[in-house]
């Protein structure tokens, strides 16, 4: 998963970039890259890291221009190296870019850029698509491209291209600077642009023009590109545009509450998410006396289930903004010291009581079963767990670092034993009850089309044995810094 920003007509562009980009640091703590593009002249910098730790103001003061792209990265594919940090750029013809997504097919596209003669430098998988486009573009002619001749490389990309991807770009079209922003066919990961005045702004999430006071204008519209240009109205081509099957996951875990996405607000899906939950699990003839959010993603559903069943919502677990990653621990009592260093539960919310747990998604199951550990050693008089998302049955193969199918808790306790699913996880967990939310409730309060695969095993793009092979293989296994637990 990974999180880009583009701007036009902003002058110095890369401090507005810096900011823009901030923002979306939770999409990616991996690598931050930054291109600008200076009446033609490129120029790239990126490194392993934050955001505020690579871009010193001695480093934004080399980045000219008045356009650019910025990236922020988690990698699914590739490498945690600076050679495989984003943007990308080509000389020939000039254009810098960065995306989001992952492609399933990079195989397939390998050999066709071998044949082409072209050779990536990196294992990421945004170069392939920079040198597929720019490949198509020269085979049209070698300069002055229009925006005609972009939709024609574009649809000639795309139709090679197979998986989830969002590109935001600087290049030259119509003799004019221009930054352009398209997403996959589906629409799978986010894309949305705004304006200010006379300039533009492209962004993986509404959050980026917030800060930078841009208003939103919509999303950029699956299988579409978006062209933008100082002072003028944006161009908007269609290219190859199948059902829209925006991620539900961006809403349940990876987006920010306060963005927009597939006209609404996270924070309002979250909400209603838990208000389907809470009719869910009240129809088990459950009662409770407190509800506590895991922090942070799941508190808008906990607060908004806690007002449906009319029960207090309480702050049962303070998060430790601090701690950053726990490395692997070597024993069971310094585990339980690292959670809790994460994550510390407050005694009297939780003495004596019957409470509710929330969380967005269960994967491994390895967070949750210790934080009901640590909660039982309150005594409590019961333990909920209740899950705004269905069980996670399924491996990601669009960009969001899920392990195979063995891996997950759902899966291996969907096998053997009596009891249903969820029953056999309380008992793991150690909990009294576990309630997941239906796909049919999650389907009423999403809307349909979207990507659910993770849940229901329904790939919007088909994914053969053969490239499931390949991603999982690729997913190194130190990779869950952003990953759903
Ligand atoms: S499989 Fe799940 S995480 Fe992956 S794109 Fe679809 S909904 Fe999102």
């Amino acid at each position: 998963m990974c999180g880009f920003v583009g701007l036009i007509g902003v002058e110095p562009v890369a401090p507005a970039l810096c900011l823009g980009l901030s923002a979306v640091q939770h999409r990616g703590q991996d690598a931050a890259g930054l291109g600008t593009w200076d009446q033609g002249a490129l120029q790239v910098y990126k490194d392993l890291g934050k955001v505020a730790d690579i871009f010193t103001s001695d480093v934004l003061d080399t980045l000219r221009g008045t356009s650019g792209i910025a990236h922020v990265r988690y990698p699914t594919v590739g490498s945690s190296t600076r050679n495989d940090a984003q943007p990308f750029m080509m000389r020939r013809p000039a254009i810098v870019a960065a995306h989001n997504g992952n492609l399933v097919n990079l195989q397939e596209l390998y050999a066709h850029l071998a044949s082409r003669g072209l050779r990536p430098v990196s294992a990421c998988d945004s170069e392939p698509i920079l040198l597929l486009v720019g490949d198509e573009l020269l085979r049209l002619k070698l300069v002055g491209h229009t925006v005609d001749d972009l939709v024609i490389a574009l649809r000639a990309s795309m139709e090679r291209l197979r998986g989830s991807y969002s590109v935001a770009a600087v290049l030259e079209l119509d003799g004019k600077e221009s930054l352009v922003c398209f997403r996959d066919p589906h629409g799978i990961r986010p894309a949305v642009y705004g304006r200010r005045g006379d300039s533009w702004a492209v962004a993986s999430e509404s959050v980026s023009l917030d800060v930078l006071d841009f208003e939103r204008v919509g999303d950029v519209p699956p299988g579409t590109v978006v062209v933008l240009r100082k002072g003028e109205e944006p161009v908007i081509r269609e290219v190859l545009r199948k059902e829209a099957h925006h991620c539900i996951f961006e809403d349940i875990y990876f987006a920010r509450p306060d963005s927009v996405m597939a006209g609404a607000r996270v924070y309002s899906r979250r909400w209603r998410l838990g208000e389907q939950l809470a009719d869910e699990w009240a129809t088990k003839g459950l009662e409770a006396d407190v509800v506590v959010a895991v922090p942070d993603t799941s508190r808008p559903a906990a607060q908004a289930m806690a007002e449906r069943l009319g029960i207090p919502h309480r702050e049962g677990f303070i998060k430790n903004r601090y701690s950053g990653r726990t490395f692997i621990m070597p024993d069971q009592a310094t585990r339980e010291a690292a959670m809790r260093l994460k994550l510390n539960p407050i005694d009297e919310i939780f003495r004596g009581k019957r409470v509710v747990i929330v969380d967005d998604s269960i994967v491994r199951g390895t967070t949750m079963r210790r934080i009901v550990q640590m909660v039982r050693k309150l005594e409590p008089r019961q333990i909920h767990v209740a899950i705004f998302s269905p069980p996670v049955t399924n491996a990601c193969y669009y960009g969001i670092d899920m392990p195979s199918a063995d891996e997950l808790v759902a899966v291996r306790a969907s096998g053997v034993g009596e009891g249903t699913m969820e029953e056999r996880l309380a008992l793991q967990f150690g909990a009294d009850t576990v309630t997941f939310l239906s796909e049919r409730g999650l389907r009423d309060v999403a809307g349909d089309p979207i990507c659910a695969a993770c849940f229901t095993g329904r790939y919007p793009v088909a994914v053969d044995d053969a490239e499931r092979c390949w991603i999982v293989r690729d997913r190194r296994p130190e990779n869950t810094s952003a990953a759903p637990s």
